[in-house]
């Protein structure tokens, strides 16, 4: 605290990342990055455009990107939105499209940088209960509301909402915005991307970081409806009108035409998955059912903090959140089968 912050800095509750520890032979499954390298073809173009045109700046529109992630979805270049990450782009929704007279309704157990955001923007929010299978009901969202955010699949749940419930939830709030974070939902979810010709006030979020292999690249997209994606251009252009480097928009490029190596990795990922959670069931655990590249899981006999604790005692590190109600999960990223294997053993020794 210091007399020369601003109120609303004063007033902020940073978001945390998670814990990025640089340890020999550790078992990282606690930031939902992919086990896998990214594709080759992305390394190859980032490399070529590491040349001396970096002393030029990087095209502000992205359009090349832009143009590529479009084609991909059926749309055209004018419906995507490119940022530094999925948070920047979700940043620019909150300061752009989800301040209303009315509160900002999220589930009030979420991704932990919607509350940030609406600090940091002076947003009112209400934090709606999920339900008592740890879901989301859109009923709950019917009560007056200026924007709506949520993540399908939710985190740290990992649990998708059904393509049929994500229209019904955007087709009652006509005159709001509703914001889907779609960052996990190619590892089984259903995308809202197919909604956006249908509805003006959708704006769908998706990130290279989890299925491309790409947090350290750092690109997210939003997918929308001109004016949707507008208010995040006017944002961008009154922040940083330059969010993606040269190398950054050349691999994201190579990303997203990388079609054979995207299914193979989130075939991989999800049949890992699949196996993980039966392994966690059989020792016990209670999972949630995830469509996302992590499981969310509690053991009746174990306490979460005392768990993460003790697998981090054998260098396995997974996500534990100090929050009500879900205090007692870890939330655990899907790894490689070897990386899986090793969870599972330190887990044998810890039960
Ligand atoms: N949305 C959700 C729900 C997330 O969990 C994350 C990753 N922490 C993000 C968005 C942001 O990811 P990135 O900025 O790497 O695209």
């Amino acid at each position: 605290m210091s007399k020369y912050w601003s109120p609303i800095v004063s007033a902020l509750k940073p978001y945390v990342p998670g814990e990025q520890p640089r340890m020999a032979n550790l078992v990282k499954l606690n930031t939902n990055e992919s086990p896998y390298a990214p594709s080759d073809k992305v390394i190859e173009s980032i490399r070529a455009a590491a040349s001396a045109d970096l002393r030029l700046y990087p095209d502000p529109l992205a359009l090349d990107l832009r143009k590529a992630i479009a084609a991909r979805y059926g749309l055209e270049p004018e419906e995507v939105f490119v940022g530094n990450g999925s948070d920047e782009v979700l940043a620019h929704a909150f300061a752009g499209l989800l301040k209303h007279d009315q509160p900002l309704l999220y589930p009030d157990i979420s991704y932990s940088f919607y509350p940030t955001y609406a600090g940091l923007f002076g947003i009112d929010v209400v934090e709606v209960p999920l339900d008592a299978a740890f879901g989301i009901d859109i009923a709950d969202y019917r009560r007056p509301a200026g924007a709506i955010i949520l993540p399908n699949p939710n985190a740290p749940t990992g649990i998708g909402l059904p393509l049929a419930a994500i229209e019904a939830l955007v087709a009652e709030h006509p005159d709001q915005p509703v914001v889907i974070d779609e960052a996990y939902v190619d590892f089984g979810g259903d995308s809202a991307t197919t909604l956006v010709p249908k509805y003006e006030n959708l704006l769908v979020v998706q990130t290279f970081s989890k299925s491309r292999a790409l947090a350290g690249l750092r690109v997210g997209f939003a997918i929308g409806q001109r004016p949707l994606i507008e208010a995040l251009e006017r944002v961008k252009d009154s922040f940083n009108s330059y969010p993606l480097g040269r190398t950054a928009q050349a691999g994201a490029i190579a990303a997203i035409k990388d079609e054979a190596w995207f299914e193979q990795t989130r075939g991989k990922i999800i049949a890992s998955r699949e196996k993980l959670t039966g392994e966690l069931k059989n020792r016990g655990f209670e999972v949630l059912p995830s469509q996302a590249n992590f499981v969310f899981a509690r053991h009746p006999g174990h306490g979460g903090q005392t768990l993460a604790a003790k697998l981090r005692e054998r260098a396995v590190i997974v996500r534990h959140f100090a929050k009500p109600r879900i205090s007692d999960f870890l939330r655990i990223t899907i790894g490689t089968d070897e990386e899986c294997a090793r969870l599972v053993a330190a887990l044998d020794e810890i039960l």
